[in-house]
This record gives structure tokens, sequence and C-alpha cells, in this order.
């Protein structure tokens, strides 16, 4: 995909291919649109990514349509406020790299060297500003600048401005802007401090993100659960409604684990939708549409049919069964406390899958906590696979588990057909039989993981 498929203006696409671009990398692919369209934006990328190009090139159309609009204007329209001047420099670079073939000029301000080069430039005029917070704020102090005219504010690696203790020096300068504007905020890490400000200066952003995430947001308050298989669906009924949740994202490992859990809900009264690859493209548009309208509490999902969900105002994020690899657990509970908002991710981890806990917090260098949910409290041992039922338990033997499926018997074949017995006591395999039948059944996901569970 050329840059042309990004709705960019032939002057501009010029530019860039003049830079020797010829393809947008994934921050431009995702960013450029939205931005065009006016939209305020949050991009959680590093120094690399092609950031820069991903903000400039929708500030220099979205002035240049404007210039065409009304020639004569040159007040300051457009603001970049960067950490250093080395940056500073970088962007003006590149706005005027790739606006070569339009007509809009531009003034790099910093502090540490004089004024009056700056001042002489700004007296010329120029529509955009490419500013560090100290030098800024002076220029505004003397007068010599004005930020009343300003149609587009860009907060470049606002982590790092916040980390240098700039934060009240750019709320200033934000707050001498009109509120009427479109922001874009850019920061190579998410923290609570950055979330803050974001909720704070941003209107309904459109959020991109790339690179390697290894940290879920700050705002996401995440809890994990020490629970039986058998016991997941009374705590999940339990919790929606003791903890009054009301729009709650659910994840199950497979398409017929999701389809049970809606019905359980639906059973319970409360109102789900299923989403997984089973499902048509108009079944799964219409769960989501009433997700996102509040006409379901709950929607139920596969990781894969999760890929495609962007709503906002998710509350909970509860995995019920723990995904098998650490990015899918960022990315599901990535769902929600999206663009500043507070969320919580609920984890339900079975004895069997406590494994997939050490892989989480590998990945995210954290140690997790996990916790035991008053009134649930799971017995001590648990075999590998439970069954929906308990099994059944003779006096005097030890308790077995009959994997889903296995037939009742004196004693079970394992996957070579032969008979385990030890000491008297019937000895049932965990092996997982081949599955016939109901494909439903099978994994929702790319993983080639296919040890499975039943619900
Ligand atoms: P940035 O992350 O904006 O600092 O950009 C990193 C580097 O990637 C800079 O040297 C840019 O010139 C370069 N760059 C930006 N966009 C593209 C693109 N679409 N294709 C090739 N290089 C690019």
């Amino acid at each position: 995909m050329g840059f042309t498929t990004l709705g960019l203006n032939d002057r501009i696409i010029k530019g860039v291919h003049a830079a020797g671009y010829t393809v947008p990398t994934p921050i431009q692919s995702m960013a450029i649109q939205p931005a065009l369209e006016g939209r305020d934006i949050i991009g959680c990328a590093q120094t690399g990514t092609g950031k820069t190009a991903a903000f400039v090139l929708p500030v220099l159309q979205r002035l240049m349509s404007e210039e065409e609009s009304n020639p004569k204007s040159r007040a300051i329209r457009a603001l970049v406020v960067t950490p250093t001047r080395e940056l500073a420099h970088q962007v003006n670079e590149a706005v005027t790299t790739y606006g070569k073939f339009i007509n809009l000029r531009s003034v790099c301000i910093y502090g540490g060297v004089g004024m009056e080069n700056q001042l002489h430039r700004l007296r010329r005029g120029a529509d955009i500003v490419i500013a560090t917070p100290g030098r800024l704020l002076d220029h505004m102090e003397r007068g010599s600048i004005s930020l009343k005219e300003i149609r587009i504010l860009v907060l470049d690696e606002a982590d790092r401005m916040l980390d240098m203790g700039f934060i009240n020096d750019v709320r200033r300068i934000i707050k001498a802007t009109p509120a009427e504007r479109q922001t874009m905020l850019f920061s190579a890490t998410i923290s609570k401090e950055i979330t803050d400000l974001a909720s704070s200066i941003l209107r309904n952003p459109h959020s991109v993100e790339v690179g390697e995430k290894r940290n879920p947001a700050e705002t996401i308050k995440q809890h994990f659960y020490s629970i039986n298989q058998e016991s997941k669906a009374d705590l999940l009924l339990h919790m929606i409604e003791a903890e009054k949740m009301q729009s709650v994202l659910v994840f199950s490992r497979t398409k017929h684990g999701a389809d049970k859990i809606c019905k359980r809900l639906d059973r319970s009264g409360i109102k789900a939708a299923a989403i997984h690859s089973n499902r048509s493209q108009s079944q799964r548009q219409r769960s989501l549409d009433g997700f996102k309208e509040g006409k379901f509490r709950v929607l139920v999902a596969t990781d894969i049919a999760a890929r495609g969900i962007d709503v906002d105002g998710i509350s909970h994020v509860i995995n019920y069964d723990i995904p098998h690899d650490a990015e899918s657990y960022i990315h599901r509970i990535g769902r929600t406390g999206r663009a500043g908002a507070n969320g919580t991710s609920c984890t339900f981890v079975s004895r069997d899958e406590r494994h997939h806990l050490k892989r989480i917090e590998h990945f995210t260098r954290t140690q997790v906590e996990l916790e035991p949910f008053p009134g649930f409290v799971p017995r001590k041992r648990e075999a590998h696979s439970m069954p929906d039922k308990p099994a059944r338990h003779k006096p005097g033997f030890p308790i077995a588990k009959r994997a889903f499926g296995e037939k009742k018997g004196h004693g079970k074949k394992n996957g070579f057909g032969k008979k385990k017995r030890r000491s008297g006591s019937v000895v049932f395999s965990t092996t997982p039989r081949k599955r016939k039948g109901n494909p439903s059944q099978k994994i929702d996901s790319f993983s080639s993981d296919h040890s499975w569970s039943n619900y």
C-alpha cells in the first residue's frame, strides 16, 4: 500500500516521494487518515517508527486546504511542542522536506540561543511553529507569539517532556491555545501521567500504537483469581452482578466455550452476545453494534474475533480462560482503560493454567499476585482437566477426573489404547482425545497449541 491510498494531496505525496519514501510505516498507515479527518490522536510510538511524518503530513495538508480557501491568513495555526531542541530541529526538517511543494512557512523555537533570529522569523509570519516549552513561554510572555489561532496542537514525545519536568509549562501552553482545536499526542510510553494529561486535553481520540508493547496501560487495574475450572461460570455471574459491571468483554479460548458462556449469562438474565469466527460477518456486526449501544452488557469473544473490537468505554475485561501467549494478554486487556479511561481486568486461573501465568510474568517483567476470590476459594488439589460435572468419588479411592467425552467404565484407555491401573485404583489419563464432529470446539486462535479444555 502506497501513500496515495491515505487520502493525501498530490503535492504532499510528491514531497514524500522526494524524501525517498514509497510505503507508509505502520504508524503512518494508522494515524494519517483519522488525523486528516480532524480527529484527535493518541499515538504510542517510539522514535524510529516514522511518527514524525504521521503527524506532519496531516498538519501540512489541513493547513494547505485552509490556506487555499483563505490565502491572506498567515497566523500561526499549528504548534508542535517537543522536549528537546534536537527533536524540534528534526520536526522542522521534516516539515521543510515533506512540504517542499507547498507554500507554508515554519519557525523553529528553542532555548540556549539568542532571541533575535527567532523574533525576526516570527515577525515575517509563520504557519507552523515547532518549539520547546521553556523558550515558547518566553516568547508568549514577551508577546512575540500568539497561540490564539492555533488549529492543530501536537505534543511530541510527551513522556519525555513530563520526565524533564515540563508538565506545568505544557499545561500553560495548552491553555493558551483555543479549546476548539485538533490535538495529537505522541509518547513512547503510556504512563498514568500521560493518560491523565491525555484525558484532560484529547476529545474522543483515535488511538494508534506500534511496536512491541510489554506493559499494559497503567490505567488498567489487573486482578488474577485462582479458581477451579468448574467454578468459573459461577464466579463470572457473581462478579458481573456483585460489582455491577456494565460493559464487560469476556474472553474464551474456544468458540464452543464462548457460546456456552453466552448462553449461561443469558439464562441468568444478563444480556450477552458472542463473537467468534463461526459466526457470519453480519452476526458479528450485530453483536458488536448491540454491545456498543448497550443492548448487551457482555460480549463474549475469542482472540481472533477480538482483533476488530475497538469499543470505547469497556469497563471490564475478563479472561475466562487465560491466554496462552503473553502478547494476547496485553492485547486483550488493552480493550479497556483506553485513552486515559480507567479499566479493570480479571483473569481466571485454574490450577492447570498456572504455567501460562509464568509466561505473562516473564513477558511483562512483573510478578503477578494470584488471589482467591472470596466465596470461590479453590480446592487444594485439582486434577488436570476439569469436567463440567463434579467427578463421582468412591469413598476410600483417590478422586479421579473423567475427561470430557470419556465414557464411564472400570478403566480408561489412554491415548495408546492401554488401560492404566495403579494399586487397585483407576487413574485416568489426561491425554486429550482426538475430537470428531463438532468443529466449534476448536480453539479460535492462530495458536498451534492444541490442548483444550471444556466448560
Ligand atoms: P521518526 O520515527 O519520525 O523519527 O522517523 C524515523 C526515520 O524513518 C527517519 O529517518 C525518517 O526519515 C524515516 N521514515 C519515516 N517515514 C518513512 C517511510 N514511510 N519510509 C521510509 N523511511 C521513513
